[in-house]
């Protein structure tokens, strides 16, 4: 099968085990394990922040980094496409007893007039507003890169009101491979940022946390408290450092080849739209309400896997097992489906 159901399905390369098995380890939980701590003074470093925290998923990252932001009763403006409202089981308010006001602008953006417009004034009457989250790319926005614009105002807009500024950067990397931007100054834009691991860059599992000293010492306590405590995790470690040096610049291709699946479904027949294709993910609407699982279904019988993304919309995801002969067979099978 050609599985184009997530970017997660990646199994690691012969060159990453090889990484995997040579990395020396210790002990995490006391903080001793070497490529671990690499990993994260690397990522700090390299994004401009202070320190990082190595966690088992992005849920975890982003949940860990709310938790630390705000107390319970708080307010935390989101996007309504948003992963940490849609996918993360309700962790906001289970995990940190706050709510949420959801925006709705273009594209998955939280812009500064929005975050303006939506922060509760100082009043009791109304829950403290106290973090800001935004997403880049915008997953269920159909892998849509940020502007740099946007984010930078809305960053200058957030500080300004002493709320925090947090990215759920579960596909960063695939917004800084299209735009070419400078990884620190991007990263300055953000209080916080998760970045995962195991998704364009094909480790089996693992998500970075950075901010500050002190937010990555309270954000070190609730990972223990989560239960994400983990022992000699670098082996999991030197898998993402090993992404990071091989597969960040091959991401052009998973953009490329989803670019070629999106203009063929523009043109076809039985497609009413597709989202601009920004990146690795391509989200297609059926014509005349037509069910998504019957194109999954011709799909599947191809021998491709693709998902339903609401009731008329199909999802593919191109990654790193994903390459030219295979991408061959999804256009012919999309081509001869009616
Ligand atoms: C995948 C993803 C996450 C994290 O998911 P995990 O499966 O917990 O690693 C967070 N945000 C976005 C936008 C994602 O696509």
């Amino acid at each position: 099968m050609i599985d184009l159901r997530s970017d997660t399905v990646t199994r690691p390369t012969e060159a990453m085990l090889k990484a995997m098995m040579a990395a020396p380890t210790g002990d995490d939980v006391y903080a001793e394990d070497p490529t671990v701590n690499l990993l994260q003074s690397e990522l700090a470093e390299r994004f401009g922040h202070e320190a990082g925290l190595f966690c088992p998923s992005g849920t975890m990252a982003n949940q860990i980094a709310i938790n630390v932001h705000v107390a319970p009763g708080d307010e935390v403006i989101c996007h309504r496409l948003s992963h940490i409202y849609n996918y993360e089981g309700g962790g906001i308010a289970r995990n940190s007893g706050a709510s949420v006001r959801l925006v709705d602008a273009a594209e998955g953006a939280v812009p500064a007039e929005v975050i303006r417009a939506e922060v509760n004034p100082e009043d009791s009457h109304f829950a403290r507003t106290s973090l800001v989250c935004v997403e880049d790319t915008v997953n269920k926005g159909g892998g849509a890169v940020q502007s740099l614009k946007t984010l930078s105002e809305g960053s200058e807009a957030s500080r300004a009101l002493g709320l925090p500024f947090h990215l759920d950067g579960a596909r960063a990397w695939n917004a800084l491979r299209k735009t070419g931007e400078d990884w620190t100054r991007y990263g300055r834009l953000f209080d916080s940022v998760s970045l995962c691991l195991s998704k364009g860059l094909g480790t089996p599992a693992g998500s970075v946390l950075l901010g500050s000293k002190d937010f990555i010492s309270e954000a070190h306590r609730t990972r223990k408290v989560m239960g994400g405590g983990m022992r000699q995790v670098g082996i999991l470690a030197a898998a993402g450092l090993h992404a990071i040096e091989h597969h960040f610049d091959r991401l052009q291709e998973d953009h490329d080849r989803a670019a070629r699946i999106g203009d063929l479904l523009a043109e076809h027949p039985a497609i009413d739209h597709v989202a601009r294709v920004d990146t690795n993910i391509v989200i297609a609407q059926l014509k005349n309400g037509r069910p998504a699982a019957e194109l999954v279904d011709a799909q599947h019988s191809a021998g491709i896997l693709c998902s339903a993304f609401g009731p008329d919309k199909v999802r593919w995801v191109t990654h790193l097992d994903f390459g030219d002969e295979a991408l061959g067979r999804v256009l012919q099978a999309l081509h001869s489906w009616h």
